[in-house]
């Protein structure tokens, strides 16, 4: 094979990305390897994606079996592994229809431009403005990334989609005040992921929820990062009791391969007649059997509760850390969806404490510009979160003694 080095990163791709100093080369469930075989615990899986840890065994054999039978044949055709994905997720949900895509922002896509044609179909073209929140993270298409809360991600990219306000999360008068007739969508997150792991509050949710409804406006929930295990249910909208009209999920559904799927119900589904929407690789059997052999593992209630289980420990393991060191003014999130927020001392030493993580053999990820994210497998044990700890200590010793200096 080619020699590649980290150096080579900045000379053929795209600078978008400052990835850290090493080359990955290989995992193994909860860990990863490097170009010198250095092994790291690796809490990021692949943000949010690789739900069952890396090169699972069962993963493997499913991609093997299925690449030696059916790769791809588009949507002119349809194959068994859609149908069976599909008829998963509709039994596991109760909504009607899925729509297959490739990505998260693929799905916040096709939810909008769904949304967009519902109330066009309904109510005609000025029932056409969407209301998402501030700090929300939708993806990066340019309707997706205009829709998402963050103004440093569609700065420069105008004219953007028109029609789109951000209102303050979790602040219901000013929601109130922008909702109206016109409003044909209205897009979420239950717990805002690249926002910093900001949870909605529940009774805010539901009375997004009643006033979506008086208004007759779809409310989408994007499940991208909450969704296929992550905070302890199936769905995050579970724990919240409020359903959204179109669900997106990507990330983990497919414990690493790319995929994306909305759901509704066929009321709305109905609006995507032939013609209206469509993807070349969306539904590919390669990513649905891979997709179905996920769903039967992650929606076993033993999982779950397993889930659960372990991020309670996680948490409160971390809470202990920080119970020593004061390093950070709050540790939140929902089963392995983990932010830590630095203390108002630390702010601004995020990127430092991430880099003094991976020195220590620990990969992490950041939410917003101040917070600590932490995503591990779905499947990591507690004998690898001391082993995780153990090392976040000793990142977190240098950190305070840095600061000291
Ligand atoms: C990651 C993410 C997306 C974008 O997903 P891509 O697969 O990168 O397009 C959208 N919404 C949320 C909530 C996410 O976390």
């Amino acid at each position: 094979m080619m020699k590649v080095t980290r150096k080579t990163f900045d000379e053929v791709m795209f600078p978008c990305y400052v990835p850290q100093d090493m080359v990955l080369e290989r995992g193994q469930g909860c860990y990863l390897y490097d170009q010198s075989g250095r092994k790291y615990v690796d809490l990021s899986a692949g943000i949010a994606v690789n739900c069952l840890g890396h090169n699972h065994k069962g993963v493997v054999d499913v991609i093997a079996k299925q690449a030696s039978r059916l790769i791809h044949v588009s949507n002119i055709f349809t194959n068994n592994q859609t149908l069976t994905l599909a008829s998963k997720l509709v039994k596991l949900t109760g909504y009607d229809k899925v729509f297959f895509v490739n990505s998260g922002a693929e799905a916040n896509e096709a939810a909008l431009k769904l949304a967009r044609r519902v109330a066009y179909d309904d109510y005609g073209e000025d029932k056409c403005e969407i209301i998402s929140f501030d700090h929300s993270f939708h993806g990066r298409t340019l309707f997706s990334v205009s829709v998402g809360g963050q103004a440093k991600y569609y700065t420069g990219f105008g004219p953007i989609p028109g029609g789109i306000t951000h209102v303050p999360y979790n602040d219901l008068e000013t929601f109130k005040q922008t909702i109206s007739d016109k409003t044909c969508a209205v897009m979420m997150e239950v717990i805002q992921g690249e926002g910093g792991i900001l949870p909605a509050d529940p009774d805010f949710i539901r009375a997004v929820r009643e006033l979506c409804d008086q208004h007759h406006a779809l409310l989408i929930f994007d499940e991208v990062q909450t969704g296929v295990g992550r905070t302890g249910s199936f769905y995050a909208y579970e724990q919240v009791g409020v359903r959204p009209d179109i669900l997106t999920s990507a990330k983990g559904l497919a414990a690493g391969v790319p995929i994306g799927a909305i759901l509704t119900y066929d009321r709305y589904a109905a609006h995507f007649k032939p013609g209206t929407h469509g993807s070349t690789f969306g539904g590919n059997p390669l990513a649905c059997a891979v997709g179905s052999y996920v769903v039967d593992k992650v929606s076993d209630p033993l999982f779950l509760e397993q889930v659960r289980t372990n991020s309670d420990y996680l948490r409160q393991e971390l809470q202990r850390l920080n119970d020593k060191y004061h390093v950070f003014q709050e540790i939140r999130g929902r089963g392995f969806l983990i932010g830590a927020e630095l203390a108002p001392e630390y702010a601004g030493k995020l990127s430092t404490l991430q880099k003094l993580c991976t020195k220590h053999q620990l990969l992490v990820l950041t939410a917003g510009s101040n917070v600590l994210r932490l995503t591990p497998a779905l499947i990591i044990t507690k004998r690898i979160i001391d082993e995780a700890m153990v090392l976040l200590e000793r990142a977190i010793q240098d950190l305070v003694a840095e600061s000291k200096e």
